[in-house]
This record gives structure tokens, C-alpha cells and sequence, in this order.
């Protein structure tokens, strides 16, 4: 997609603190980092949102879970824990049509559901 900016970042002509790629998803810091430890899981594919998910992107899916534990012992907050989020449309906030899984930690957190 050439007006994605997550699709950019992938290919390198957006720059930014890339952490992981391989030939199924590209893994990167969040510019606004809301705790010590903001990374987004992305495909390299580019998928708008979870509506969007064909039974084609499972392998993928499932892989995403796979450098999220990765990922998760590199920034050492395996043992304390972290947050794993996906917005979804209009109600979840999501701003960047691209789906992307939102990678939290390094500090306690509220919890989501009161
Ligand atoms: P969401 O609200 O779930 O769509 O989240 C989009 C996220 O992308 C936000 O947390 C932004 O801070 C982040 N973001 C937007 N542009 C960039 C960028 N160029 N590099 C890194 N993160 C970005």
C-alpha cells in the first residue's frame, strides 16, 4: 500500500527504531511510548485491521506470538509481565490502518477492565 505509513516503515523509507524482521512481520518502537517498554508487532503484509484477517494470515498470526515472547525477554519484562493490545476501528481508537499489536510493559499497569 503506498500511503501506509506502517507499509513505509517496513520498507525502510520511513525511518524508525526497528527491533525485529523477518520474511512474515517487522517489529519497531512506538513513537509516543506510553511505558518504558511500547513496541508494535506488525505483518509485513499489509492488513487494514482484525476485520480484515483471512484464514491465509493464521501462520502469520500465530508468529506474532512467537517475537512477542522473543521480544518480551530481550526488554527483560517477561517475569513482571506486559500487555498485549489490538484496537480495532472507530471505538478502540485505532489510528493506523494497518494491523499492528501493541507491545506494553517495564511498568505496573491499571487494568483495562476497571
Ligand atoms: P493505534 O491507535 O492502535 O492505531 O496505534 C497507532 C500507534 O502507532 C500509536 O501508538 C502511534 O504512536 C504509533 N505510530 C504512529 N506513527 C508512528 C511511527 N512513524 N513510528 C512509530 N510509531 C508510530
Amino acid at each position: 500500500m503506498t500511503d501506509c505509513i506502517f507499509c513505509k516503515i517496513i520498507s525502510g523509507e520511513i525511518p524508525s527504531q526497528k527491533l525485529y524482521q523477518d520474511e512474515l512481520v517487522t517489529a519497531f518502537r512506538d513513537i509516543h511510548p506510553v511505558a518504558p517498554t511500547h513496541v508494535l508487532i506488525i505483518p509485513n503484509k499489509h492488513i487494514p485491521s482484525v476485520n480484515d484477517v483471512t484464514p491465509e494470515d493464521e501462520t502469520m498470526l500465530g508468529h506474532i506470538y512467537s517475537v512477542v515472547r522473543q521480544l518480551a525477554v530481550q526488554e527483560g519484562i517477561q517475569e513482571q509481565g506486559y500487555r498485549m493490545i489490538v484496537n480495532t476501528g472507530p471505538h478502540a481508537g485505532q489510528e493506523v490502518y494497518h494491523l499492528h499489536l501493541h507491545l506494553i510493559g517495564g511498568q505496573r499497569m491499571r487494568h483495562p477492565m476497571g
